[in-house]
């Protein structure tokens, strides 16, 4: 299309534009999917077309009064006189061109035949949420207030010298519980001045007490010093355990850059669940933060983007999008918890990581990267250059001796924080085997040791946590009789069960596209009456602890209790300010709690983790678990982990036992290289849907043909499949999956994906995920 009009000129400066555009290359996606996931949702709303007569006075016309109304002047078209018609009925003489369209066949031409003679004009009125919101504020410009204002009116410029000199119209009207008129009154005789400003969008959020540097340890003081001596990009790692202090190191790391005039961006996996993160951040740099996510308004996010723009220091703290938050100046990308898998975009495209995103940024910025956590990605470590494992101390760093087919260059520098704060040791794990706990007879899901761990819990005054793999009552409902699962009519996965205490309403809900029904009374399949449970989640736990332990006060803490706005916050105070012993939850409970009190953490089942059909479980299950076990403990008491499960012999359980990160990931590294998976082999997934089952197939063994033939002419990957996806049907749709493998020196033989896609019909959707995740 062509370009109707610029809005703004020079709003993308050249290595903003170049980083785009290398997203979109890598990511095998259009430049304008990646411009969309880069800009505001409002800013990229429709913008409409409206034409509005020229005014008398401003018109350049060939009618001889130019202050008279346009007579319509018989060298116009019927169509245009039409128009004009129709513009003048209207007090302001301004119509959406979509409107007249409506009203007038041939308005287009008729338009054209206006703009032409002047008579009116044509603008683009941006998408509503991507306005600045205006607002009229009073400001008091006397010191003396004249004699002749009355006592209402004395009583309203006296709350505005409280208040400042400077308040909203709404707001002092409200204080004042006065009318507009009154403050106008007091406009005409020149005490106050009423004009429109732009009110800045933003989520409230509770005042702070300010917080003071803390005094570092060695280790903190080293990778303080290190960071800020970094000069131009470079890539770090911070590896410290649970409770070394990290956050400390990234916010006196920030504080300088803020003093050059630089700004500083934060990635963390999910912001919502760690407003403990930003209240640190904002006790520290008070406004100077700014939170960007997806969980904030179409128009708080376009305010809060349009701040960033403006360049002033600041730091922005925000999920996988914020990676192209459009900071002028940045001096520091940090990225938190850098091995969380929600910094990657499954879909919709572009595919892509925040890390990878994030070392391309920097690189073109010239400024250094911080990559955090206690257990750091595959993807990482195999980065480390061999050099600093040496310098640091550590042993058995791995050396990729083969070029490692990874978009991103060798990590720089390696730093470590062996210890938690203060010496305080790392939690013991304890591993109960559940299969004896049955053989001895404890049918409860609480083995002997966490029972009497939560029975502790009260007498000491101290807190719990209980992490659980899913959230729900039970994860599957089925009749004793003839077995018959109770599925989703749209997935094809079983609906879980959950117990809603509002109207104590029984319902049956999929956990992957929200369908819900009421709980069958029984069977539909056999009629029997005798339905039964199995699995557990959340609410299921929270029934039995409630049963168990009827004096134990506890929160529950998942997608289920946070579904409204600030109730993750909510929720972690009421815990934080003692109302209850126990924190009962799933996934989110993992990133970034820092709570003092908790000594005691446990796992109700491991096994879920254990299990997944992805080459990636281990690695996953042993970074949660080891990141629910690092909550406790991190105060003055020291911390306890119970970890229950049926394979307690598991690899994955025993390094979480012994805090062994690096002899874990160094075998699981050797079986990654040996079957070619990354951080070796490289990986592309080319996921296909569609709501018809036999065309999503056929494309798929098309897609796969098509490939399988040129693999002929430039060898250098493996086709796997196609094949359906783990769960075909999700809400209706099909879902089939092409895995291409890549050899680690065969990347110069991509295939040409741009063919593929004209060899998808419309009804078949197509994405290439580059670097797959979650499979
Ligand atoms: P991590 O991010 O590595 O899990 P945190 O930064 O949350 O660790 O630190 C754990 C706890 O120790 C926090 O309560 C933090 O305030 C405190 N802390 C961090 N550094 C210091 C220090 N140098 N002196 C005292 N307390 C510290
Ligand atoms: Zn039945
Ligand atoms: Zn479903």
């Amino acid at each position: 299309k062509d370009v109707e009009d610029v809005v703004s000129a020079g709003f993308f400066p050249p290595s903003y534009w170049q980083l785009l555009n290398r997203v979109a290359e890598y990511y095998y996606t259009q430049l304008i999917q990646v411009i969309r996931v880069a800009l505001p949702p409002g800013l990229l709303g429709r913008s409409q077309r409206r034409i509005r007569l020229i005014k008398g006075d401003k018109r350049d016309s060939p009618i001889p009064n130019p202050q008279s109304p346009i007579p319509n002047p018989q060298y116009l078209s019927p169509a245009a006189r039409q128009i004009l018609e129709i513009l003048q009925a209207q007090s302001a003489g301004d119509y959406s061109f979509a409107y007249l369209q409506r009203q007038v066949r041939g308005a287009y031409r008729a338009v054209r035949e206006l703009l032409r003679n002047n008579l009116v004009e044509s603008y683009l009125e941006p998408p509503r949420k991507g306005r600045p919101k205006l607002q009229k504020a009073v400001t008091l410009v006397v010191d003396v207030f004249p004699i002749d204002v009355t006592q209402r009116q004395r009583e309203i410029l006296e709350v505005l010298r409280r208040r400042g000199g400077d308040l909203w119209l709404t707001e002092l009207l409200q204080i004042c519980n006065a009318s507009s008129s009154t403050v106008k009154t007091l406009e005409q005789k020149g005490c106050v001045v009423i004009q429109e400003r732009e009110m800045l969008r933003s989520a409230a959020e509770p005042a702070l007490a300010e917080d003071q540097p803390k005094e570092l340890t060695n280790d903190q003081a080293q990778a303080l010093e290190v960071i800020t001596n970094l000069s131009g990009f470079s890539e770090v790692l911070l590896h410290g355990v649970t409770g070394s202090g990290k956050t400390e190191v990234y916010l006196q790391a920030i504080a300088p850059i803020l003093e050059s005039g630089q700004s500083a961006l934060v990635l963390v996996p999910e912001i919502g669940l760690t407003p403990q993160l930003t209240d640190r951040f904002r006790a520290r740099f008070g406004n100077k933060v700014c939170v960007y996510h997806s969980a904030l308004s179409d128009g708080e996010r376009y305010d809060t983007w349009r701040q960033m723009l403006a360049g002033a220091a600041q730091v922005v703290i925000g999920t996988r999008s914020a990676i192209f938050a459009p900071l002028p100046r940045l001096g520091l990308i940090i990225l938190d918890e850098e091995h969380d898998s929600s910094f990657k975009q499954d879909q919709p495209a572009p595919t892509y990581h925040a890390r990878t995103v994030a070392t391309w940024r920097a690189e073109l910025e010239n400024c250094p990267l911080l990559l955090g956590s206690a257990t750091p990605s595959l993807e990482t470590w195999v980065n480390i250059n061999q050099g600093f494992s040496r310098e640091s101390g550590i042993e058995g760093i791995p050396n990729p001796q083969s070029p490692i087919p990874n978009p991103q260059p060798p990590i720089t520098h390696y730093l470590s924080l062996p210890e938690r704060i203060q010496s305080r040791p790392l939690p013991p794990v304890e591993v109960v085997d559940m299969r004896s706990e049955l053989q001895q007879g404890n049918r409860s899901i609480f083995s002997r040791s966490l029972t009497e761990g939560l029975q502790q819990l009260q007498e000491r005054g101290q807190q719990g946590i209980l992490f659980i793999h899913r959230r729900g009552h039970s994860t599957f409902v089925s009749c004793r009789s003839c077995g018959y699962v109770v599925e989703c009519p749209h997935c094809d996965v079983s609906l879980a069960y959950h117990h809603t205490h509002e109207d104590a309403a029984q319902l049956l809900r999929c956990h992957y596209c929200n369908f819900v029904r009421s709980h069958p009374q029984s069977c539909p399949e056999c009629g029997s009456p005798y339905l039964k449970f199995f699995g557990s989640g959340t609410q299921r736990v929270a029934q039995e602890l409630a049963q168990a332990f009827p004096q134990l006060r506890f929160i529950r803490f998942d997608s289920d209790t946070t579904r409204t706005k600030g109730a993750h916050r909510t929720l972690l105070t009421r815990f934080a300010n003692g109302e209850a012993d126990l924190l009962v939850g799933t996934q989110m409970l993992t990133k970034g709690l820092d709570l003092a009190q908790v000594t005691l953490v446990g796992v109700v089942a491991a096994d879920g983790l254990l299990n997944l059909p992805d080459y990636r479980a281990s690695e996953r299950a042993f970074q949660t678990l080891t990141q629910v076990a690092g909550r406790a403990g991190r105060g003055n008491d020291p911390g306890r982990v119970i970890i229950q499960t049926y394979t307690p012999e598991h690899q994955v359980i025993q390094a979480v036992r012994r805090h062994e990160y690096q002899s874990f990931i160094e075998t699981e590294l050797q079986q990654r290289e040996a079957l070619n998976y990354p951080p070796y082999g490289r990986l592309i997934l080319l996921r296909l849907s569609s709501t018809d089952p036999a065309q999503v197939q056929e494309t798929a063994e098309l897609l796969a043909a098509t490939l399988t033939q040129k693999d002929e002419d430039s060898a250098g990957y493996e086709i796997l499949g196609p094949a359906p996806a783990t769960i075909l049907r999700v809400a209706n749709r099909y879902r089939w999956q092409i895995m291409l493998k890549f050899a680690p020196d065969s990347l110069p033989h991509l295939p040409d994906f741009t063919e593929l896609r004209f060899l998808c019909p419309s009804s078949v959707s197509l994405t290439i995920d580059v670097d797959p995740l979650n499979l």
